[in-house]
């Protein structure tokens, strides 16, 4: 049935791996999409235990428009897969005078509270989301879908005026500490930047878009969980007639003449006519490539800065706890403290922030009656040494601690489920180069024709998507990634250039 199709390999059923595949089989391809581990979604896995189900690393549903894209391309909408709910309030930030302060879903509610910190930071707000607003739409328009192989792809007259317009050069933090003073709001608005892996300072000024996103177009739940953007994404990409072939991984690429001629796993050997890698890019290019068809040098990713890597824990409470909220934000120690421990002296921070996410607040499947799901997360430096069940343990404690005395409950006496997870689990689960949980560092130096190149240097007919290409970490990027480079293949291979 597939006489006459090119076919395509696509490494890694992450979530730009499953998006590139579709977009391949939409246009024409036979696709074939091999997977390391026993089930798709990657680094937006779930497991069950004990009655929990867990969304192993996404909780944060941000930019639904990407989705929703996404979904239409191949003539569905998000609903139906799953329903989605607008959280409010969006989440809830500890400050550092213990203070819990709920973010509200409603603009004018948030212009409200901005005054409450700051008389006339209201105001300036609406301005300054006007701005970020301007940035989404040139940014997540043109800017992210361009495959950044040339900087002559940026010279149309739209992206250079919305360039000048954007302060590209400046970074996120002088921004926007030139428009509020208050260390909350200023901690507000730098929280996105942690979702793009580098400090506010070295963050461009460009991803106050970021913050257009989270109060703007607000944080969202899918009932059932995250995982299910991995079911819809399975679904429509087996609709296109993508095979995705898990305990598949890909342990060596065979070349001829500039070209890949057939992927290799342990159970079998695969022809490609075009592959797109989109497992950890640098685990593709130093260890699945032949030395001769590396894109890049050791020392080349050795000097990449990556995005941190995190220490989960899934826990299970045999109780409710009404006072918990989906998302919280523990910013009640010093920020900039531990964005040093993370990016200048990478080292085990001493008071950590850290992040608590219970979906069972507003899912009541993914946790057994009465009980509560709780996902822990403080980001780490990437390829931090001495993780230990020791290490592990304090961590563990220093954050249940934290939660109990800012909510007068205890909590430990009802854990009846505990997992944690951290750099060593993210190198043997997804080869992840230095354990990085969210790829590679959106620091102005990695941004756009700076980053990996989507295209191979050394073989005609491979190409990259994921987190540590272009556009960059999270899931809507990803989304976009596997279409940018399925197309950029349509246009190379199946228009005959
Ligand atoms: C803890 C955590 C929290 C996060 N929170 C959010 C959030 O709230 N919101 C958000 O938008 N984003 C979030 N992110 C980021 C987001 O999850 C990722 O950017 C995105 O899922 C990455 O998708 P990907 O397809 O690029 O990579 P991956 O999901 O890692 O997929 C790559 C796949 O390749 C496979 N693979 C690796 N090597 C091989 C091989 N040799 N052969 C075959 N297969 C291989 C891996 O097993 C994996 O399945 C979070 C990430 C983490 C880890």
């Amino acid at each position: 049935m597939n006489m006459g199709k090119k076919k395509a390999v696509v490494i890694g059923a992450g979530v730009a791996g499953l998006s590139a595949a579709s977009y391949l089989a939409k246009e024409g391809f036979a696709v074939t999409v091999l997977e390391k581990n026993h089930q798709a979604g990657g680094r937006a896995r779930q497991f069950k235990a004990d009655g929990f189900t867990y969304d192993m690393g996404p909780s944060w549903y941000w930019m639904p428009d990407v989705f929703e894209k996404f979904y239409q391309d191949f003539g569905h909408t998000t609903a139906d897969f799953y329903e989605l709910l607008r959280l409010d309030p969006s989440y809830r930030v500890i400050s550092k005078s213990g203070e819990a302060v709920d973010i509200p879903a409603n603009m004018l509610e948030l212009e409200s509270l901005f005054e409450r910190f700051e008389p006339g930071a209201g105001l300036r707000l609406r301005a300054f989301l006007k701005e970020a607003a301007y940035k989404y739409e040139v940014g997540m328009e043109d800017l992210v879908y361009k495959p950044s192989l040339s900087l002559m792809e940026f010279a149309d007259l739209r992206v250079l005026k919305g360039l000048l317009k954007m302060d590209v050069l400046g970074n996120m933090r002088k921004h926007i500490h030139s428009q509020f003073s208050h260390p909350f709001l200023q901690e507000l608005l730098e929280f996105p930047v942690l979702f793009l892996g580098a400090l506010p300072q070295n963050t461009p000024a460009l991803y106050s878009l970021m913050n257009y996103a989270d109060m703007q177009l607000g944080t969202w739940y899918p009932q059932g969980g995250m995982h299910n953007i991995i079911e819809a994404f399975t679904k429509i990409a087996e609709e296109q007639g993508v095979k995705i072939l898990v305990d598949q991984e890909v342990i060596s690429i065979a070349s001829h003449n500039g070209k890949i001629s057939q992927v290799h796993t342990k159970h079998g050997n695969f022809e490609a006519d075009v592959v797109i890698g989109a497992a950890d890019y640098q685990h593709l290019d130093q260890v699945v490539l032949k030395p001769k068809d590396r894109s890049y040098s050791k020392k080349y990713w050795d000097a990449r800065k990556m995005a941190p890597s995190c220490l989960l824990f899934y826990v299970g409470l045999n109780k409710k706890f009404p006072k918990l909220e989906h998302h919280t934000l523990f910013f009640d120690t010093d920020f900039d403290q531990h964005s040093k421990d993370i990016y200048t002296t990478p080292q085990w921070p001493k008071e950590p922030l850290f992040y608590l996410s219970v979906p069972s607040k507003t899912d009541p499947s993914v946790a057994p009656e009465n009980c509560e799901n709780l996902f822990l997360l403080i980001p780490i430096a990437p390829g931090l040494e001495g993780d230990s069940e020791e290490i592990r343990a304090h961590y563990f404690e220093l954050m249940m601690g934290r939660i109990e005395k800012q909510f007068g409950e205890s909590l430990i006496p009802h854990v009846i489920y505990n997992k944690s997870y951290s750099v060593s689990d993210f190198k043997s689960d997804y080869h992840a180069f230095k354990g990085n949980a969210y790829g590679l560092a959106n620091t102005l130096d990695q941004t756009a024709i700076l980053k990996p190149s989507l295209k191979s240097k050394k073989l005609k007919n491979l190409f990259f998507a994921g987190q540590l290409t272009v556009p960059g970490p999270g899931v809507p990027p990803g989304i976009i990634s596997g279409k940018v480079a399925a197309y950029q293949i349509v246009k190379e291979f199946k228009l005959g250039k």
